[in-house]
């Protein structure tokens, strides 16, 4: 498939993370993956100082600002804390059949870096099959289930069902 997934590090600070990451994207999605950097300056405008959190909504709205060449997708990685109105805080958001979507791993975090990458693959993932159309899956399993915890992240795999995959026809995007 033409076109390229794009992720953006926003000073993204756990380097094999981010790579095995984009191993994980070409694997799921079978589309190529480029990486690109920005720094978290970019994103203050987002940055709500009262909650000392990043606004999600505000982050894709910054997001639109940046195109490149060819991109089908642009997913954001950054280690800040962010947060949805209603909401004490999110792991990630994106459009359902959008273009843009962010992920953070602040709530990911541990010792333990296998499960750290998993997490994160689990949640951008997640994500990503938004961009891709799909809404959230009542299959356990599934990485289209809703996750309200990272106890949640860590019950779901990488993968989508078989209900998911079907619905996904990545050809149509
Ligand atoms: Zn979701
Ligand atoms: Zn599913």
């Amino acid at each position: 498939m033409k076109g390229f997934i794009y992720v953006i590090s926003f000073d993204f600070p756990y380097r094999r993370a981010l790579l095995y990451l984009l191993r994980n994207i070409k694997e799921i999605f079978g589309i190529d993956v480029r990486l690109s950097e920005s720094s978290l300056r970019t994103l203050m405008p987002a940055y709500n100082r009262d909650r000392e959190q990043f606004h999600a909504g505000t982050i894709l709205g910054i997001l639109n600002t940046f195109t490149f060449p060819h991109m089908k997708k642009l997913i954001a990685v950054l280690d800040k804390d962010i947060y949805e109105d209603g909401m004490n805080f999110i792991f990630g958001e994106a459009v359902v059949g959008g273009t843009r979507a962010v992920v953070s791993s602040y709530r990911l975090r541990t010792d333990d870096e296998d499960l750290f990458n998993e997490r994160l693959c689990k949640e951008v993932n997640h994500e990503l099959g938004h961009t891709f159309g799909l809404k959230h899956c009542h299959n356990k399993g599934c990485v289209m289930n809703f996750s309200n915890s990272v106890m949640e992240v860590d019950l779901k795999s990488r993968f989508f069902c078989r209900e998911c995959s079907n619905k996904l026809r990545l050809s149509d995007w």
